[in-house]
């Protein structure tokens, strides 16, 4: 075993605090300066700099990235009467906002190799009722979104109707498929800023991006209440708006994300590395990066196989090694969902994977030593 290392954490952010935390604490000095707390010049330098970062026409802040995507779907005018498709292996925001504007949930399955969104099985799914399919970025790789245009492509064609795409891009910003990033291959694209985001604030933010005026003006509108000018209510929205605090935080995080995603890249190639060297090729499985992506590894997730997950889980936590499980349930099979009527077995990708999923730290201030303790104890779990 590495001699120093006794512990590893899942996330730290005293580490990324130490080294720009001057600036933060400046940038938070300035807003109260101007006395300015929600919306305002830090929100507005925050849409341009996402806007032009992502090289997407527009980007909205909003008040998290929950918000984002149900203000994606209301400014579509989903509602009564739509289907929307989204993966049930993600976040439970992913999904929650569906029912929120009346529209109906349709759950499908995932790409085992990637854990996004599996178009075959989407197209199983489509029928004269689907308004939109939400596809997600999941853990910081971009879904096959080829695929997913050849599928809006073809229901326009049988349909004579939009199918609206919306990128969960809470967990990629950044990210990329066959160079052009995230955010640019749906109609609206959903980030989020919550900390253990790969842009993180210092609490809740969110930000809808579009390259279609039409959406990007209505998510304005609407995260305020629908109100156009001051006091006139256009129709009913909701109360969304980014705080300046966030907003100047993540104005100073910002410039570091490219540096902290390469470090995040620089990590799970080391992963691979020691996991290959440890020859625990039978016992687990490392995420895969497909060849004509860009990951930002928001999360890396290995397949625990031989049913040993929450065994190794238990054994890593008590070496004080920081590990976590997302997601131990498909969606489909919440509590809350169980109206709909899916059996776990419904969407068995998703329910093999919420049985073998193990995620481990990957966050950019990880040290090599903490990577070569966490796999030595793997390997001594198997010992
Ligand atoms: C974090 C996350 C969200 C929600 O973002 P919040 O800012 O926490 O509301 C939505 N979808 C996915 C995939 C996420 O990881």
């Amino acid at each position: 075993m590495s001699s120093q290392i006794n512990s590893v954490p899942m996330l730290d952010l005293k580490r990324q605090f130490k080294v720009i935390g001057e600036e933060m604490n400046d940038a938070l000095r300035r807003v109260n300066e101007t006395g300015q707390f929600v919306l305002g010049p830090e929100v507005k330098k925050l849409e341009e700099g996402i806007a032009a970062y992502s090289k997407t026409k527009r980007a909205v802040g909003c008040a998290s990235g929950s918000d984002a995507l149900l203000l994606a779907l209301m400014a579509i005018k989903a509602g009564e009467g739509d289907e929307i498709i989204a993966p049930s292996f993600t976040f439970f925001a992913t999904a929650s906002c569906i029912p929120r504007v009346g529209a109906d949930v349709v759950f499908a399955d995932i790409d085992p190799v990637t854990f996004c969104l599996n178009p075959e099985d989407v197209r199983k799914k489509l029928t004269k009722k689907t308004k939109a399919i939400i596809v997600v970025h999941l853990f910081g790789q971009a879904a096959d979104m080829r695929a997913f245009q050849e599928i809006a492509n073809d229901y326009q064609k049988k349909y004579g109707r939009k199918l609206y795409l919306i990128e969960d891009s809470a967990q990629a910003i950044g990210a990329e498929l066959e160079g052009i990033q995230v955010g640019n291959w749906g109609d609206a694209s959903c980030v989020s800023f919550y900390p253990t985001k790969n842009l993180g604030g210092a609490g809740d933010g969110g930000m809808v991006l579009s390259n279609d005026d039409e959406i990007a003006d209505r998510v304005l509108l609407l995260r305020g209440h629908g109100m156009s000018p001051r006091y006139y209510h256009k129709e009913i929205g909701i109360n969304s708006r980014l705080d300046s605090y966030q907003a100047a935080i993540l104005n100073v995080k910002l410039p570091y994300l490219d540096s902290w995603s390469n470090s995040r890249n620089a990590n799970a190639a080391r992963y691979e590395e020691l996991f290959a060297k440890a020859g625990l090729q039978e016992k687990i499985v490392t995420p895969v990066k497909v060849g004509n992506r860009r990951h930002v590894w928001n999360q890396y997730t290995i397949r625990v196989l031989n049913g040993r997950r929450d065994a190794l889980r238990a054994y890593l936590l008590e070496k004080k090694v920081g590990v976590d499980i997302y997601y131990p349930l498909g969606l489909h099979q919440q509590e809350c969902f169980a109206y709909l009527g899916y059996k776990p077995e419904a969407l068995p990708e998703t329910l093999k994977a919420a049985n073998e999923v193990l995620a481990l730290p990957i966050f950019p201030e990880l040290l090599p030593e903490e990577q070569q303790y966490l796999v030595d104890c793997v390997s001594a779990f198997y010992k």
